[in-house]
């Protein structure tokens, strides 16, 4: 029997994956991967290694979340070294915790090998520090993803009101519920906003607008998936820290 290894990705630049997790994703024996911000990743695997895409595209899962489970059950009975790729980090928003359990209860050993999570590094790329001193003093990862009506969302949206960094995950769609909702509770329309796609890669863009004008500026500039915002002052910083775009430009 084997062991699996729920692994983190990184953002998409290659050099942003950790040591451990190349280290594993050379010895394995299969590569169970979603969409990946990086595919080169999987030019590291040994000859022989078995790939097995359960990704979504669109929005659409290959596979429910209960198949993926099965997948890495039954590979983790056939081979001696599974690893379970992610983009980012496993635990953050990744499902790896689904994961861990439900290997835990069929008795199959595990290990989990953090990412770099694009919620910190796809801002860093866009010369966005999430906490700056005398800027924020905290910064919070929250889904975009919900329909945010208030019967129904987790969120607690009041909650979002003070001048604290918010990064939002899997809210490109979201933008407008997420904007009109941000201010319904009180933040400031003119907070400055940043949305960031496809960050870390050669493809990185990055959309700067005012909370209130932010939705309609992404709109006009198509940016594609995926994508995180960034709400907050700090967004300000970019005028001088913007390293990455000013060396691809
Ligand atoms: N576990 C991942 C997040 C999974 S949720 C992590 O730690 O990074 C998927 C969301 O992450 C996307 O909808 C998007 O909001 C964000 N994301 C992941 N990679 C990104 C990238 N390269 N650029 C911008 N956003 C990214």
């Amino acid at each position: 029997m084997g062991k699996v290894y729920l692994t983190g990705a990184g953002p998409g630049e290659l050099e942003l994956l950790t040591l451990k997790a190349l280290r594993v994703v050379r010895e394995a024996d299969v590569i169970i991967y979603d969409r990946l911000a990086n595919p080169d990743i999987l030019k590291e695997a040994k000859d022989g290694c078995e790939f097995i895409y359960v990704g979504k595209e669109d929005g659409k899962h290959i596979l429910p979340q209960e198949e993926i489970n099965e997948v890495l059950y039954r590979y983790a009975l056939k081979y001696h070294s599974v690893v379970r790729l992610k983009g980012g980090d496993p635990f953050v928003f990744g499902r790896g915790g689904e994961e861990g359990k439900y290997l835990k209860e069929r008795g199959i050993a595990f290990e989990i090998i953090p990412g770099v999570s694009s919620a910190i590094s796809v801002p860093a790329y866009a010369g966005i520090p999430v906490t700056h001193r005398g800027v924020s003093v905290s910064f919070r990862v929250v889904t975009g993803h919900e329909t945010p009506n208030k019967e129904s969302s987790q969120v607690d949206w009041d909650s979002l009101s003070t001048n604290e960094t918010v990064i939002f995950l899997m809210g490109l769609h979201n933008l407008e519920n997420i904007r009109n909702n941000l201010i319904r509770v009180g933040r400031d329309a003119d907070t400055p906003c940043a949305v960031i796609s496809r960050g870390t890669s050669s493809e990185q863009r990055t959309v700067v607008g005012t909370l209130q004008e932010i939705y309609e500026k992404v709109q006009e500039a198509k940016l594609p998936t995926p994508a995180l915002i960034v709400v907050g002052e700090v967004v300000n910083l970019r005028e001088d820290l913007n390293w990455f775009e000013e060396k691809m430009a």
